[in-house]
């Protein structure tokens, strides 16, 4: 909420009345720390646990109100490097063999305890008036609980402002926790049951050494453990203490705002969006870690020692998400837990690529089943002469259970058991519609689960039993325990690329010669002169062709309808760069792999980008090339006007590379997107824009909103003035619970060019 300052009389932090717009998330450092990083070499200090001695900002580290010194690099296996900061005089800002004083914590109390308490009320009662409206209505009101410091501060702030029998507190242990964290849990617990607060602690029947085997291991687009081990578990603990299958419940979240950009985007309140058909608060959303802190020490609540050894975070001690200095400080404290993890990457991935994906971080990478040893499909699609046939080899469950999820088909299909194996026929008509997806998901699970319960804690009708084998009765077709990714989690954790695992060679399409604005230009100015007339040398031009090419904007050496139309727009706008991305995005494989892979929002390090390359059979010097040519392309309108993408760069070398939303504004072109996704998925005229926000299902279209980064607001807001202005072109409904986009199955893409 507040801003601060670094305090040199204390050696602490001090609020002051502005507001906070950007926190840069100081956390206290401690002597382990300090140890593990070499500041041992250069300074004293006494070896103690009970108070800090320095706050780290990021990589920065500050003493007594100065920056001091900062950290360089540091992957799962390396350390990383002490910079330490100088001052004019090229002398350090902290001269060596200096005796290091620890912070003043009751006075940094005392200078703070005005705005920590002016915080606490305001919290406090955002608590209590959540409670007091909702606890008529609400089974239950549920803080929870990690053992990290959010969570502590949380747990304090919900004692404070609720009877202690109106709420209980719900420890989530994946297993996969820091040791640490079961220290704080201990004590936790303990308090909890003095003060006579309900405490639980759920997890799965399943160990994570365990489902890393059975799922393979998680990565950034594959987080089943989320909801095998987070989610489902404490969905189930709840329903066990309520006797109620569908509770509806509030859980009081540590989330805050600073923590990172995607939770800049929550609210204090929602529903369902976190947990389907939940309610959850999140009452220190706006508070920074500074005032976090602070608050931990004014009322002595515990520390999670893995903070001490300088963890910014607990949770998860091997998590897909962390990465880079945050992996080795880890490993540096924990390296026997961690090994636990990377023996069972060792174990289940094909032994070629163990090096990328251990050392180099490939793992986070993974998209797919692939790389997993030993893998093979148990279930496949095909379609032949007319017909889907579904190939389900040694199912692991009863398809006739599953198939009770479904109501009327409005096909016929039929089942032909070889031994235990059976070939599913449908028509191939089904193959794109709801109910075809619908189908293929029954079939998924039959062939893959393994009892992980996340579908029985989807039903919130208490239908799906795994107790004696898989059970499913009195299920009313909600389709709950279809929203899914695939349908199941193991399948699509496991399941094999379309292609069979085929490289796609071509991947690098512009070798080291990306476009550079200044072709671009010249090409627009000159159109078809520009071949007879250009300063490119041959790879640049034969590259360039191949761009041009790819965006429409020349077909055998000769301009376009659609450059002309470019032109006419403005070459250098965001609507033409819009309709150009949309192009490439569907010819040029290259792009087609930047919006599928990079997802909005994410920031990539230059080696993860190169990793997850390598990680599919690219050869090193391409990846280099791949990732060279996104910063180039973000050069041209595409990123400058655009917004396609940004890179960060440290002397001339890429660091990192994200993609960005865009800043399209002009609604034609996302019609245009919307027909092209369409017409690529053989007429899929009608779908939802919960089909368009899945971008984990696999198909030739690409939804808009992975072109884009639209979320389902700007979507909304995008598609409803798009059926006013063109109701011969799309009908778009979101009311009552409506999720439908209609397109007119008698117009076309080019049609909507027409509308420029
Ligand atoms: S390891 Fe990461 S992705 Fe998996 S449950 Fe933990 S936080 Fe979620
Ligand atoms: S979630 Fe819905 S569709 Fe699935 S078993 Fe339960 S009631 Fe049936
Ligand atoms: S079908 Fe459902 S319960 Fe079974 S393994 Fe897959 S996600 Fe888990």
């Amino acid at each position: 909420m507040y801003a601060y300052t670094h305090d040199a009389q204390t050696g602490g932090l001090l609020l002051n009345n502005s507001t906070s717009i950007f926190s840069k998330e100081p956390r206290p450092v401690y002597y382990r720390e300090l140890d593990i990083l070499g500041f041992d070499k250069h300074y004293n200090y006494v070896k103690q646990d009970e108070l800090p001695y320095m706050w780290a900002e990021a990589n920065c580290y500050w003493y007594r109100g100065l920056k001091v010194a900062k950290t360089k690099g540091g992957t799962l296996y390396t350390a990383p490097e002490l910079e330490f900061i100088l001052d004019a005089n090229n002398e350090r800002i902290l001269p060596d063999g200096e005796t290091l004083l620890s912070v003043d914590i009751a006075t940094m109390v005392e200078k703070n305890r005005e705005l920590l308490e002016v915080i606490e009320q305001v919290t406090v009662k955002r608590i209590f008036d959540a409670y007091k409206r909702y606890h008529n209505k609400l089974d239950i009101f549920h803080v929870a609980f990690s053992g990290g410091k959010d969570s502590v501060v949380l747990l304090e702030l919900v004692k404070k402002a609720l009877p202690r029998s109106g709420f209980v507190v719900v420890f989530g242990d994946t297993g996969m926790e820091f040791p640490d964290t079961y220290d704080v849990i201990n004590k936790t617990e303990e308090q909890c049951r003095a003060d006579e607060i309900e405490f639980y602690r759920a997890s799965s029947h399943l160990r994570p050494e365990e489902s890393w085997r059975i799922f393979g291991p998680p990565s950034r687009v594959l987080r089943w453990c989320c909801s095998v081990h987070k989610s489902a578990p404490q969905t189930l603990k709840l329903r066990e203490v309520l006797g109620k299958n569908d509770f509806i419940g509030m859980d009081f979240v540590g989330v805050r705002a600073h923590e990172s950009a995607t939770r800049a985007d929550y609210d204090y309140e929602n529903y369902g969006k976190k947990q389907k058909g939940q309610y959850s608060h999140n009452p220190i959303l706006e508070w920074t870690s500074a005032e976090v802190w602070l608050y931990i020490y004014m009322n002595s609540l515990v520390i999670n020692e893995t903070y001490k050894k300088g963890n910014s975070r607990a949770g998860c001690l091997f998590c897909p998400m962390g990465g880079g200095k945050s992996d080795s400080l880890r490993n540096l404290s924990y390296s026997a837990e961690i090994q636990k993890y990377t023996d069972i990457i060792r174990e289940t991935i094909d032994d070629k690529k163990i090096d990328t994906y251990i050392t180099n971080g490939g793992w986070v990478g993974r998209k797919n089943g692939r790389d997993v040893k030993n893998n093979v499909s148990r279930y496949q699609e095909e379609i032949i002469d007319g017909c889907l046939f579904i190939t389900v080899t040694k199912p692991s469950t009863d398809w006739g259970e599953w198939i009770k999820t479904l109501g009327e088909l409005t096909f016929e299909y039929t089942v032909e058991k070889i031994k235990n194996d059976y070939i599913v026929k449908m028509p191939a008509s089904v193959d794109k519609t709801p109910q075809g997806k619908l189908i293929k998901q029954v079939f998924r699970k039959a062939s893959y689960c393994v009892s992980c319960r996340v579908c029985e804690a989807n039903c919130r009708n208490g239908c799906i039993t795994f107790k004696k084998g898989l059970h499913i009765e009195n299920c009313v077709q909600c389709g709950q325990c279809h929203n899914i990714d695939c349908g199941c989690l193991v399948y699509h954790s496991m399941q094999l690329p379309k292609n069979g695992g085929r490289v796609m060679k071509s991947l690098n399409t512009f070798a080291d010669h990306a476009p550079k604005p200044d072709w671009v230009r010249l090409f627009f100015e000159q159109q078809n002169k520009f071949f007879a007339d250009n300063t490119l040398g041959p790879m640049q031009i034969s590259m360039f062709k191949r761009f041009l090419s790819d965006a429409s904007l020349i077909s055998k050496n000769s301009v376009t309808e659609f450059t002309s139309l470019i032109t006419r727009i403005g070459w250098d706008t965001e609507q033409a760069w819009g309709l150009i991305l949309v192009q490439l995005a569907y010819n040029n494989p290259q792009f087609r792999w930047y919006i599928e892979k990079l997802p909005i929002g994410s920031n990539y390090s230059r080696k993860i980008v190169e990793a997850m390359l390598t990680a599919i059979d690219i050869s090193e010097k391409d990846s280099k090339s791949i990732v060279k040519a996104f910063k180039r392309l973000c050069d041209l309108p595409l990123g400058t006007k655009l917004n396609f993408g940004v890179v960060t760069e440290k002397s001339k070398q890429i660091e990192t590379l994200s993609r960005c939303k865009s800043t399209l504004t002009d609604n034609r072109v996302v019609l245009y997107a919307l027909y092209k996704f369409a017409e690529a998925c053989e007429g899929y005229y009608q779908f939802t824009l919960t089909r368009l926000l899945d971008h984990a299902i696999e198909a030739v279209g690409i939804s808009p909103t992975q072109i884009f980064g639209f979320d389902r607001d700007d979507m909304e807001k995008i598609l409803l003035g798009l059926t006013v202005k063109y109701p011969d072109f799309i009908n778009a409904t979101f009311t009552h619970d409506l999720d439908k986009i209609t397109l007119r199955d008698d117009k076309t893409s080019e049609d909507v060019l027409g509308l420029f």
